[in-house]
């Protein structure tokens, strides 16, 4: 099966203030998850399923960052906070609408999931989250379409689950059967569409000698490429890596690519080659 995270950044106008889908990204996206979908026969791994988990962009970040979402307050400042967790769900919630309504118009048979549902987290990670309904939704043929959300937090009573560490308590702890070979698992294929090709050694966007790094076995790589700048790892990316590393130390091995280049992602659903950065622990 495939589990594909699209990224914030493909699927919302990022860098605005004010949310902002990037539907010539979602239309095109959506045509190249159904294309793939109609080709499934190509790919035995999509044809074991797929579930997408996208970012909240420039829907979710700004009310979480103002109403300080994840940080510890006092019981006087929870009227506002809880105002804060409100509009941070509904922005998300209505992101995940757009998407879904522009998946529902390719006849992408997609069902929403909502992290702030049923998902609790501890200390930010995820404590409780019940795969059974998903694992239900996927033996149906149904995609579900999961999302950076906010959480009842053990701690902090509230906080934000990134889409990114969903994907990583999915992909450890999915178990879906092969259709093909009895009681086997089916494998796993991770893949993170974002706006960059994958790890540079520095931020590609704001360093115009950033080198891109194929294949990623640890954070202190990138420290070893570039001491001076790697501190613009934290914009972004190094969340994500982190989140994968999880995986690569239990052998589920992930690929991030670019999102923005066309066909990229009908490529890596049709199994064909695609550039990124594959992240992996060295045996
Ligand atoms: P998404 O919204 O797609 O999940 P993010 O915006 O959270 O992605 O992270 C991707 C961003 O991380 C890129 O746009 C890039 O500017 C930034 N970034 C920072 N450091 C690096 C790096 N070393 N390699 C690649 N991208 C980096």
């Amino acid at each position: 099966m495939i589990i594909l995270k699209l990224g914030g950044s493909i699927l919302t106008k990022k860098d605005l203030k004010d949310p902002e889908v990037d539907y010539s990204n979602l239309n095109r996206i959506a045509n190249e998850i159904k294309t793939a979908l109609d080709n499934k026969s190509n790919n035995s791994e999509l044809s074991e399923g797929l579930i997408i988990i996208h970012g909240a962009g420039s829907f979710g970040h700004p009310p979480a960052k103002k109403y300080n979402i994840g940080e510890a307050f006092t019981e006087e400042q929870y009227p506002k906070k809880r105002i804060g967790f409100s509009t941070t769900q509904n922005c998300v919630k209505k992101l995940n609408t757009i998407i879904c309504d522009v998946f529902i118009n390719h006849k992408i048979p997609c069902v929403s999931v909502q992290a702030s549902s049923f998902i609790t987290t501890k200390n930010k990670r995820i404590k409780s989250f019940n795969l059974d309904l998903i694992e239900k939704y996927l033996n149906e043929g149904f995609i579900p379409v999961i999302y950076g959300d906010v959480v009842l937090d053990d701690d902090l009573k509230i906080a934000v689950l990134s889409g990114d560490q969903i994907l990583q308590f999915i992909a450890k702890n999915l178990k879906i059967k092969s259709s093909k070979i009895n009681n086997l698992e089916s494998k796993k294929e991770i893949i993170l569409g974002t706006d960059v090709g994958g790890v540079f050694t520095k931020n590609p966007k704001k360093y115009d000698d950033a080198r891109h790094i194929p294949k990623l076995s640890s954070l202190e790589e990138i420290e070893k490429f570039d001491s001076t700048t790697n501190i613009d790892v934290t914009g972004g990316m190094v969340g994500k890596i982190k989140e994968l590393l999880k995986l690569a130390d239990i052998g589920i091995e992930s690929k991030i690519i670019n999102a923005n280049e066309p066909k990229a992602i009908f490529n890596v659903l049709e199994g064909k080659k695609v550039r990124g950065t594959i992240i992996k622990r060295d045996n």
